[in-house]
């Protein structure tokens, strides 16, 4: 997923006075939009929080898969959700993260944790990251993660305008993760259907190109597979990033929040804060009191969890 893209625009989104406060530090944000996946290469447990089998869970997953950790790993053998991924629970750490962050009015963790945030957010938006044929070993479609999350937006990110959306207030992250991964996850079928159809349509010689890539050519696909592909998907990965964007942008905010709207003057890192923007327009609107009917809807999960244990 363009990640960088994703934290940079994010913040364009946020109202003031937070927009004010975050945007001095909208480099760092982007830069380190990635570091979680580098974490990888060093930290054994970091692999497993990027993703969720959703099918390993079978189709009840959605009403019985408790939200609180303490709670799965209650229910559930602890190695097994480790195994298939833990995604939805590391994002909501990672969020209470960031409200505790802003709450101490530490500049540098609020960066860290909220680029962090927008990676495993941005994570929870791509379909492949929520099943286990992720990268369509099982299904003989092998390569289509990176055609799909990476070779789209780079063909076609350039082109996409991002609206201008108001945040929204969660008013419960564990919630709300769930939310975004069942959207994310329901056009999961058509993902693996249009990349077999477009093999079909598209013919062979010209399914792959050579794309540059720095200083050499590489074998990818083709623009004009790249563009059946997005065109029978009917869009699906710009309005996924869109989404990713608003919910990035709605996230940070509700942490900002939770932790009591803290004054940016405050933090400490005295260095960067406080700089200006210049050269560009910013988008303001009243903060005013919380819109409680514009939250994202809910499941009742309290409720539907009841009836799993029965
Ligand atoms: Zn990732």
């Amino acid at each position: 997923m363009a990640h960088r893209y994703i934290n940079e625009s994010a913040v364009y989104l946020l109202p003031q006075p937070l927009l004010g406060y975050m945007l001095p530090y909208k480099n760092r944000l982007r830069d380190r939009a990635v570091a979680a996946d580098q974490r990888r290469a060093w930290d054994p447990q970091e692999a497993a929080r990027h993703f969720i089998d959703l099918d390993r869970w079978g189709d009840s997953v959605f009403h019985c898969m408790p939200i609180n950790w303490s709670d799965a790993i209650l229910y559930y053998n602890e190695d097994s959700l480790r195994e298939h991924g833990v995604l939805p629970w590391h994002t909501v750490t990672v969020y209470r993260r960031l409200v505790s962050a802003f709450a101490k009015g530490d500049a540098e963790s609020v960066c860290r944790h909220a680029a962090d945030l927008g990676h495993y957010l941005a994570d929870a938006h791509v379909p492949l990251h929520l099943c286990s044929n992720y990268n369509g070993q099982f299904t003989g479609q092998h390569g289509i993660h990176a055609l799909l999350e990476s070779r789209i937006p780079e063909y076609f990110l350039n082109q996409m305008l991002v609206p201008f959306k108001r945040p929204q207030w969660i008013p419960d992250a564990r919630l709300a993760i769930w939310d975004i991964i069942r959207e994310s996850s329901a056009p999961l079928v058509r993902v693996f259907d249009c990349e077999r159809s477009c093999r079909v349509t598209v013919p062979i010689p010209w399914q792959v190109s050579p794309i540059k890539q720095g200083s050499r050519l590489v074998r990818k696909e083709s623009k004009e597979f790249v563009r059946c592909y997005d065109q029978c998907l009917g869009g699906l990965m710009g309005q996924r990033l869109y989404a990713s964007i608003h919910n990035l942008a709605s996230w940070w905010w509700s942490a900002w929040i939770e932790a009591g709207q803290p004054n940016g003057t405050l933090w400490k890192d005295k260095k960067t804060f406080g700089q200006k923007s210049n050269g560009f327009s910013i988008p303001v609107f009243e903060m005013g009191g919380i819109q409680v009917d514009s939250v994202i809807s809910l499941r009742s999960l309290n409720q539907e969890f009841k009836e799993c244990d029965e």
